[in-house]
């Protein structure tokens, strides 16, 4: 099951689109929202291979689609899609909400990091040292959140010359080993959980108390999470920050506040 092909796209507002889809929880989180705020709306997941963005948008859009989230591999394309972007979809270089009557891009993924972050831990300010590991299109999100908001970001990669990129570009340093040691916040951005497998960080320099973030969510996010439990050290899934990009994107588009909770439940 990989979502309906873009070409045979139902009547609706909203939809993600990516490639594979299949596996999204967004319409189930965006319908419910729908549901508890009375609003006639639908929210799709449509299959839109890399090359296809701007075709498919031109369908959807006369099709009365208003708004679409993309996902893997769409993000960079639909930035160049745009006639206007926000700061942050500009900085990160990437898009994740479209607006399709204005041509407009924005980047909920970074805000939706800090949001989902801010309900993890408080933080004192000043001396907040992160280490992210990963150098995709998600860490690009969450190193310039984290840059942005003054945090101290070192950046691991197994290609280290994709954290010296991305470092150069969004902010922090990039580092040859992923040595947890002074970090008060290890984000997990690679897709190794999606193998079964996780970085293999130093874990033994981790100071305890340390805060941990898996942007995967469900099983994919078991390996990392359980690696960090087993030197007593606990953290949470990307479930959080599925659910604020999700609101913050809803908000975008309605401008009426994202019931989060119903949204939250619907994924659960
Ligand atoms: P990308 O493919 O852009 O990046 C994946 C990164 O993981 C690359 O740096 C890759 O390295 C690295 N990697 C893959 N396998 C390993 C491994 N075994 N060891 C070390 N590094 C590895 O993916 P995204 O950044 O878009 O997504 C990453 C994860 O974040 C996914 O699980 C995705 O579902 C999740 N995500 C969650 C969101 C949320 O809202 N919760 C939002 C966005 C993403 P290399 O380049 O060398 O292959």
């Amino acid at each position: 099951m990989n979502g309906t092909p873009w070409r045979d796209a139902p009547r609706a507002e909203y939809a993600v689109l990516g490639d594979p889809i299949g596996h999204s929880l967004s319409p189930a989180m965006h319908n419910a929202a729908y549901a508890s705020l009375e609003l006639p709306l639908r929210y799709e997941a449509l299959q839109v291979p890399a090359g296809e963005l701007a075709l498919a948008l031109d369908h959807l859009a006369a099709l009365g689609y208003r708004g679409v989230n993309v996902t893997l591999p769409l993000k960079e394309e639909a930035l160049g899609w745009a006639e206007s972007a926000s700061p942050m979809a500009v900085r990160v270089g990437a898009a994740n909400t479209l607006h399709l009557a204005r041509r407009h891009a924005e980047n909920t993924d970074a805000p939706g990091f800090m949001e989902a972050l801010a309900g993890l831990a408080s933080f004192a300010e000043g001396t907040r040292k992160a280490l992210v590991l990963g150098a995709g299109g998600s860490a690009r999100a969450v190193v310039a959140a984290l840059d942005d908001a003054g945090w101290d970001v070192r950046v691991w990669a197994r290609r280290h010359e994709r954290a010296v990129e991305l470092a150069a570009a969004l902010g922090g340093r990039a580092v040859q080993v992923p040595d947890p040691e002074g970090a008060h916040l290890l984000v997990n951005t690679t897709s190794a959980g999606l193998a079964g497998e996780a970085p293999t960080v130093l874990w033994d320099r981790a100071q305890p108390g340390t805060h941990l973030m898996d942007l995967a969510y469900g099983g994919a996010a078991r390996p990392f999470l359980e690696a960090a439990q087993s030197r007593g050290l606990a953290g949470c899934d990307g479930t959080a920050m599925l659910v604020a990009q999700g609101a913050l994107a809803l908000e975008s588009w309605l401008g009426t506040r994202a019931p989060r909770e119903v949204m939250l439940l619907a994924i659960l």
